[in-house]
């Protein structure tokens, strides 16, 4: 049995407090069904949907900066971040990339204990790799790796479905944009998921004034802001829940207008940002993405999709982007 992360008995460094302990918690508490069981999950269909836009996200705005990478060495390609790697989902995606070395950090240390499982027993994962338990938030990344491991600089950076968990405070949203783009090296990408602030606060203001539950959402996802007046740029807090996924894990607006600015301030100019659906429409009949749709279950050869409405709507929560370190 893991100890909680609130755990007295714990050395400092590994304990969190607070929202930060939820979150850990709950993401070190979750099981690692592999691969036969997870086909069982009530929402497969928005999670093969969810990793179908990773894989597009990856293909389309990191595979042409990896293979230009001065770190490339024969068919090998460059070096990643992989920030809130979580337990390592998209392991197979940068071996896809073939990619020369991840480094991979999350905060926590059960799933990239998985995370790192997950690189050793797939075969034909051919890159280095380097798996460490950070504070991302509120650590520089040169507390989790060496020296040694920061020299060369990163072609991309990619924090999938994490980075909302910075806006907590401004401190945190600045301390992951430095470890960002501190090692990524001048025209490397930083690419990533978030939810979608015009959407979160659209549905949040549309709630009738006389409501006092502030939630909205279907039969699989439910979202629960606090308040309805207070809306700060950072420390915009709501609950979140996605059936066999998430359980009520509390979670920050990332207001897209000042995560843009922020980033500008750190040399990331914006290059894409879409909603899944979009991401859906622009690509489905792609000639790569749309036979990789079907063999992704997104949908079956009749074109049929695996999600129902629920799912569908839950999808778009969330946008995609991708920025470009300016030279
Ligand atoms: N990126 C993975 C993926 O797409 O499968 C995991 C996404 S999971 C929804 C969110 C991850 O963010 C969790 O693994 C969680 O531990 C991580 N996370 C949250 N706060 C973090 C922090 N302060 N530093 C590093 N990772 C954090």
């Amino acid at each position: 049995k893991r100890a909680a992360s609130n755990d007295p008995e714990l050395p400092p460094s590994k304990r969190h407090a607070g929202d930060v302990g939820l979150v850990v918690n709950h993401y070190n508490s979750r099981p690692d069904v592999g691969v036969v069981q997870r086909q069982e999950s009530p929402i497969i269909g928005l999670k093969n949907f969810n990793n179908w836009v990773k894989s597009v996200l990856i293909t389309r705005f990191a595979h042409p900066v990896l293979s230009t990478s001065p770190y490339s060495q024969g068919r090998a390609k460059g070096k990643v971040l992989d920030m809130g790697c979580g337990k390592g989902g998209d392991i197979t995606k940068w071996s896809k990339a073939r990619i020369r070395e991840l480094l991979a950090v999350d905060i926590a240390g059960v799933s990239v204990d998985q995370a790192r499982d997950r690189w050793l027993s797939q075969k034909g994962t051919k890159f280095e790799a380097t798996f460490a338990t950070l504070d991302c938030y509120s650590e520089p990344l040169s507390r989790a790796f060496p020296p040694a491991k920061l020299v060369q600089p990163f072609d991309v950076v990619s924090m999938q479905f994490c980075m909302h968990y910075a806006f907590e405070t401004v401190q945190k949203a600045r301390c992951m944009l430095d470890n960002v783009t501190k090692y990524l090296r001048p025209g490397g990408v930083f690419i990533g998921t978030i939810p979608n602030s015009d959407f979160l606060l659209e549905q949040l203001n549309n709630i009738p004034p006389d409501r006092q539950d502030l939630s909205f959402g279907n039969d699989v996802y439910t979202i629960q802001f606090e308040d309805r007046e207070k809306q700060p740029v950072f420390g915009h807090k709501y609950t979140f829940f996605l059936q066999d996924a998430v359980e009520n894990v509390p979670e920050y607006v990332v207001r897209w207008e000042s995560f843009r600015r922020m980033a500008a301030d750190y040399k990331l100019e914006l290059i894409y940002k879409k909603d899944f659906h979009e991401v859906f429409m622009e690509n489905q009949e792609d000639p790569e993405f749309g036979p990789l749709m079907v063999r992704m279950k997104v949908v079956d050869a009749n074109g049929e999709s695996s999600m129902d409405e629920a799912q569908w709507e839950a999808a778009n929560i969330y946008v995609a982007f991708a920025f470009r370190k300016v030279e």
